[in-house]
């Protein structure tokens, strides 16, 4: 897919302030510092669009960018910030389930993993409720030039067979690097193939 343009649209707090839900969307989520804002920068290649590195945990905005016009990258905020008191972490759990469970517009949830990690029990956690619910997602994993491909790929050899569990079979995944823009064509020839159905 050529990224012709990626424009900041709103921030919102509320799901019931978010734009209509005319266009495709695709929500990006994971734990806090996975890369998230990378990723969504690296794949628009426009540096700056998701703020990246802000404090962890603080914000809980739902973003929206549009992209060439057609569709929408949703930036979740992050989950799993260890700081975050319980009530705040209760808060995130409402907000963030009541837009996924709700929009209609949503094509996929885009589980961001960090490869540089064994399984961790929140991200299962996650990826559980997703197919309680029957949420499409599939798992990208971030910052896989910061280790061996070896590693990368034990780890997610690791987190596959965690998932099996509680599914029949681990859904597709994704190996990224906004470092070194790998698998960029991969996540957007698959949100282009969703697209075009
Ligand atoms: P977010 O909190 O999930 O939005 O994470 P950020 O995108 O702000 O990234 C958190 C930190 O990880 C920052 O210091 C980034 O520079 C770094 N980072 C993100 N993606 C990569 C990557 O692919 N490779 C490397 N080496 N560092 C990354």
């Amino acid at each position: 897919m050529i990224i012709k343009s990626a424009d900041f649209i709103c921030s919102n707090t509320q799901v019931s302030k978010l734009p209509p839900p005319l266009k495709p969307e695709y929500a990006f989520i994971g734990r806090s510092n996975v890369g998230k804002s990378s990723l969504i920068n690296m794949l628009v290649q426009k540096k700056g669009l998701a703020k990246t590195s802000q404090t962890p945990g603080k914000t809980q905005l739902i973003n929206h960018f549009l992209v060439n016009d057609t569709w929408y990258i949703v930036d979740l905020p992050g989950y799993g910030y260890a700081r975050a008191s319980k009530s705040k972490k209760a808060d995130w759990n409402k907000f963030i389930q009541n837009y996924l469970d709700k929009r209609e517009s949503l094509q996929c949830v885009m589980v961001l993993i960090d490869s540089r990690l064994e399984p961790q029990k929140i991200d299962l956690e996650f990826c559980s409720w997703l197919g309680e619910k029957g949420l499409p997602f599939v798992l990208v994993f971030t910052k896989a030039d910061k280790q061996s491909n070896l590693k990368t790929d034990q780890n997610i050899a690791k987190f596959r067979k965690a998932m099996l569990a509680f599914f029949e079979e681990a859904p597709q995944h994704f190996v990224t690097s906004s470092e070194l823009h790998a698998g960029r064509d991969e996540v957007l020839g698959f949100i282009s193939s969703i697209n075009q159905n």
